[in-house]
């Protein structure tokens, strides 16, 4: 990789990069698109990261099919694919530690306590391994795109991250690789989401709701009435640049409405933007 690199920098060649953790779908190619149109030299990674993984969550059953990725990657023309082994990536276990409390603290990192350390930490690997111009994340991982932000503001990696909007199937279901955990009833419950995210945009957007509680008891509502199977993780309503709470939403706020929802087994993330 650094040998490629070195060579698409001697020839003045601008590197977009998109790091995935493989099982692609039509999601992962819009950052892939977008990178090769904005770029001349577009790579992407493979790596199901261990340390963003908790103790008792899928890292072993996580879905791997390498053969179709590497198809999808070659229809979106991307030039190089960087996937290591867990023992390339972390030869010992990693003695550095690195988070971002005021936005780890909260929403997924609730329940997820460990991740976003895991993620900053093969993030920051990645871009230095990569060293790209643009890196290109999806919202669909809202939080983790601002993380990572962070992150690259912070320490000074000298690379811009741009966030892409989420790409969804046909009915409104965030395209996701843990979508194939699904059985069909889990399927079609697991529309619920992307209902109560697109009438609570309504109600900020439309009829002028101000109040947070007024549109997260709107959300609940819909979710149990659409979903018997559907647990709430977090119902989230944050200022969208420094995901901080609110009870009520300013004038010209610009928000993000987030939501984590166990549908059966499988944990099932999305989000909104809109401004009030
Ligand atoms: P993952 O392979 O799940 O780690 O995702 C790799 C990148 O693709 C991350 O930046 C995700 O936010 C992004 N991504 C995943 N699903 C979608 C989607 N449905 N729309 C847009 N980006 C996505």
């Amino acid at each position: 990789m650094q040998t490629f690199i070195a060579e698409c920098r001697r020839k003045n060649k601008r590197i977009g990069f998109v790091a995935t953790m493989g099982a692609l779908h039509k999601g992962h190619c819009a950052l892939m698109h977008r990178a090769r149109k904005d770029n001349d030299v577009v790579i992407a990674s493979i790596f199901v990261n261990p340390t963003q993984f908790g103790p008792t969550e899928d890292f072993q059953t996580y879905p791997r099919t390498f053969e179709h990725d590497v198809g999808m990657l070659a229809y979106e023309n991307v030039d190089a694919l960087w996937y290591p082994t867990v023992k390339t990536m972390y030869p010992y276990p990693p003695a550095t530690a690195m988070d971002i409390p005021s936005l780890t603290q909260t929403m997924c990192g609730v329940s997820r306590p460990t991740h976003f350390q895991g993620v900053l930490i093969v993030v920051a690997k990645l871009l230095n391994i990569v060293q790209p111009d643009v890196a290109y994340f999806g919202q669909k991982d809202f939080q983790q795109a601002r993380v990572i932000e962070t992150m690259v503001r912070d320490l000074n990696i000298p690379t811009r991250i741009v966030m892409c909007p989420i790409v969804r199937e046909h009915d409104g279901l965030a395209m996701s690789s843990r979508n194939v955990y699904l059985s069909l009833t889990e399927r079609k419950q697991a529309l619920c989401l992307w209902h109560a995210l697109s009438y609570a945009q309504t109600l900020v957007t439309k009829r002028k709701v101000r109040r947070v509680s007024i549109i997260e008891h709107a959300i609940k509502k819909i979710i149990t009435d659409e979903a018997s199977d559907a647990y709430i993780d977090y119902i989230a309503i944050r200022d969208a640049k420094t995901l901080q709470e609110c009870t009520a939403i300013a004038p010209r706020q610009h928000i993000v409405i987030a939501l984590a929802v166990f549908v059966g087994k499988t944990r099932l993330i999305d989000n909104i933007l809109a401004r009030a």
